[in-house]
């Protein structure tokens, strides 16, 4: 057999690993499974804006030839507009690239900027993209710790603790799978401190910026750092229901010149691959415009906010759970008790809750966490669904009691 390349030796993505391929075997057999193991809004149901359908449907002939390799004007201005009215301060349309999601604009920032043997601070838990991405361009990633009895944030005494004369950049996922968190001014403005007096740039995934629950105010750190070199990511995967679409971008901020090698590598790499897909910048301008469609999920009697409810309700009546609530994205994380059941792992109880009751969630171990027992819930079906899959937990806790 051949062996494949060792960039990949510590490469995991197990939102879509071991556990899923199961499930999918499981539901070869005609077994029905619950999957909430990945944030894919459109699966459960979210229909797609009119916004977005009009704007495909308007300006589709546009897409057809390759766009400029930034990508198109318009979106970017767009993006432009959107930022500076989030605070980025001083920013252009040639300061943005729009990629196929964030998921391709984090990798090709991630080979643009951390060398072989370099680190990078990443929090844990963490979206492992971040993690992989720091893998496989022959980086190191270091992982310092958010606090769940600090409503998750990250605790900044780790931080400092973990940079070292190879810490590169520092990455803040904010609001955060898989917790759910949305950070604190003040704890943005130390992690901004600690950036600036180690000359580390900031790397701001923001995906969730229009997903906030409430009444609570996002605040970005490329905002409150202008002075700090920062890239902010962003895309409409989520709250514009378009994950297939690959849509995302990201905006380089802070003194002008400071990232300039880092943009050339950028474009070294985005003109590997020509442009990013035309057809879903076509639709950046109108899903910017309408926030209308992304605010009625999150208000109560909106989906994301009663499916919230439903879920931590639910999870209340449980001996052995335990959670910080989740103020923003569909995430929750809750704790599970290890000294009341009798499971070997974590990993144990998530492969036998899928195969005992036809629910996937993924443990934290899968997002770097490694600290207690927890796992991830995407609470994207409809209430009653979650409800009966937190009582079906229930259920499988009791029978697995010690
Ligand atoms: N960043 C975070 C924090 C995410 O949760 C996700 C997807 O779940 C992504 C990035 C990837 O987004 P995209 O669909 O734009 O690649």
């Amino acid at each position: 057999m051949i062996s494949c390349s060792d960039r990949l030796e510590f490469v995991h993505s197990d939102i879509r690993g071991p556990l899923y391929q199961e499930a999918l075997r499981m539901e070869g057999e005609g077994v029905n499974v619950l999957k909430l193991n990945t944030g894919n809004p459109g699966r459960f149901g979210f229909p797609l804006p009119n916004s977005v359908r009009q704007a495909l449907a308007l300006h589709i002939d546009e897409a057809v030839p390759y766009c400029d390799v930034r990508g198109m004007r318009d979106a970017r201005n767009v993006i432009c507009t959107y930022h500076i009215g989030r605070g980025l301060q001083g920013i252009l349309p040639n300061d943005v690239f729009i990629c196929n999601g964030v998921s391709e604009a984090a990798s090709m920032l991630m080979n643009a900027l951390i060398g072989t043997g370099e680190e990078i601070l990443l929090p844990s838990p963490n979206y492992s993209l971040w993690s992989n991405n720091a893998y496989l361009c022959g980086g190191q990633p270091v992982f310092y710790r958010c606090d769940p009895n600090n409503a998750w944030n990250p605790d900044t005494e780790d931080i400092r603790s973990k940079i070292t004369p190879r810490t590169k950049a520092i990455l803040v996922i904010n609001p955060n799978n898989p917790t759910g968190a949305v950070y604190s001014r003040e704890i943005l403005l130390e992690i901004a401190d600690i950036a600036r007096k180690n000359h580390l740039v900031i790397l701001a995934d923001e995906i969730y910026d229009r997903l906030i629950m409430d009444g609570l105010r996002h605040e970005s750190i490329g905002a409150l750092a202008p002075d700090v070199p920062c890239v902010t990511f962003n895309g409409l995967s989520k709250s514009h229901i378009v994950c297939g679409f690959r849509c995302g971008w990201m905006v380089f901020s802070g003194p002008r010149g400071e990232l300039d090698d880092i943009k050339n590598g950028v474009m070294k790499l985005a003109s590997m691959r020509l442009c990013g897909n035309a057809l879903t910048q076509l639709v950046i301008p109108a899903a910017l415009v309408d926030s209308q469609s992304t605010q009625e999920m999150v208000v109560p009697g909106g989906r994301l906010y009663e499916q919230r409810k439903a879920t931590m309700e639910a999870l209340d009546r449980i001996d052995g759970i335990s959670y910080v609530p989740s103020r923003a994205s569909f995430y929750l994380f809750p704790r599970l008790d290890e000294t009341k059941f009798d499971f070997e792992s974590v990993g144990d109880f998530a492969m036998k809750f899928l195969h005992e009751q036809h629910v996937l969630v993924i443990p934290g171990t899968g997002f770097d966490w490694h600290e207690d027992w927890r796992f991830r819930i995407v609470m994207l079906p409809e209430p009653d669904v979650l409800t009966k899959a937190m009582g079906d937990l229930q259920y499988f806790l009791k029978q697995h009691r010690i």
